[in-house]
């Protein structure tokens, strides 16, 4: 029997589980939930309802695992604790300083609903968060890295797009080159936040905007821009859309440590992404920690977990025979 699955909020998360399914054989879409009009909502695949938020208590006893799509700024904080009273849910909040407030937020739920609620899935956090936990462990003595990129930020494409007289733009992270290779060669150096990534900003501005003020204030911007090197061009909306649509990212796990009985000996430990398109690795990611809840679900497993409580095996659909014979 497929592991019957649900996708709550369709933007590019909910479109990206759903190219996921593709390929995975042992699952099966149920429903789409959306918080719009359903009907204004198209999905890619034929005979699935969309359905309202409204009606999902309806949903309860159809669905094995909902795969929560929702933003983290705002959605995810209500949307988690709240479906993990009705269903298993995975989600993947990515704002890092507020992950321990969710997780007790979502763990009070799922154990009280007899639920499992996995927390901050996909690949930062997610995967990275994972190379990060083996490294640590197998290198105790060593130190950590990660880079960015190149990639565009979310975050710091709004924060430019709500400057005075911005009319929209897309910020691009990318590690330095020479940090990467500084950090590869296992010299260990203590690197600033200006020396591991640079900024660069594509703006297009309202008619009449002042172009040298809109720059002062990208780069003069605490927390977003002003520790960093920040390229700033300013191009027609029309560019924008041609040339900067695209959702690509990934970046670099990095640690280094010493063995040796005088430490004598270096390791590198580097785990790398060179992502297409973010949202639908980072799906891809959702669907696998979707067939793992289900299992420890199974199991009588209940609470919020993250992708670090989670078995590799219960992550594939292939036997433990198999993982055996071949993965080992
Ligand atoms: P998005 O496209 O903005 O979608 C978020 C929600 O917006 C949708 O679920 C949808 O819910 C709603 N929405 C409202 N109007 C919409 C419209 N016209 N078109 C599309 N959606 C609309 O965000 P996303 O790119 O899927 O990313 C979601 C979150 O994933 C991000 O906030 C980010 O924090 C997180 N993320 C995490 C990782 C990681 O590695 N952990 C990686 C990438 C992203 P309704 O259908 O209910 O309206």
């Amino acid at each position: 029997m497929s592991i019957r699955l649900g996708i709550m909020g369709y933007g590019n998360l909910g479109r990206g589980v759903e190219v996921a399914l593709q390929d995975a054989p042992d699952m099966e879409l149920v429903a789409v939930f959306t918080r719009r009009d359903p009907s204004s909502v198209k999905i890619l695949t034929e005979n699935i309802p969309v359905v309202s938020v409204s009606e999902v208590e309806n949903w309860k006893d159809k669905i094995d695992v909902m795969i929560l799509c929702g933003g983290s700024a705002t959605d995810l904080p209500e949307m988690t604790p709240q479906y993990a009273k009705m269903f298993t849910v995975v989600d993947s909040f990515d704002t890092h300083a507020r992950i321990p407030e969710h997780f007790a937020n979502v763990d009070a739920a799922a154990k009280a609903a007899g639920t499992i609620g996995v927390i901050s899935c996909g690949w930062d956090p997610g995967m990275f968060s994972l190379m990060r936990v083996y490294a640590n462990a197998i290198l105790p003595d060593g130190k950590d890295y990660t880079f960015w990129g190149k990639g565009v930020s979310q975050g710091h494409s709004d924060a430019i797009r709500r400057i005075a007289g911005v009319k929209n733009a897309k910020q691009y992270t990318i590690p330095v080159d020479s940090a990467l290779e500084a950090v590869r060669s296992g010299k260990n150096p203590e690197l600033t936040t200006r020396q591991k990534h640079t900024r660069e900003c594509f703006v297009v501005l309202e008619d009449g905007a002042d172009a040298a003020k809109v720059e002062k204030e990208i780069k003069e911007m605490p927390n977003y821009f002003a520790d960093y090197d920040t390229t700033v061009h300013f191009i027609s909306e029309e560019e924008l859309l041609t040339n900067h649509a695209g959702l690509a990212h990934g970046g670099f796990v990095f640690r280094t440590g010493k063995t040796g009985v005088n430490k004598e000996h270096n390791h590198v430990i580097e785990y790398s992404l060179k992502l297409d398109s973010n949202p639908e690795f980072t799906t891809s990611v959702l669907v696998c920690i979707a067939r793992a809840a289900y299992r420890m679900r199974q199991e009588g497993q209940t609470g919020c977990k993250t992708i670090l409580d989670i078995p590799p095996a219960y992550l594939s659909p292939v036997s433990g025979e198999e993982l055996r014979a071949h993965m080992l």
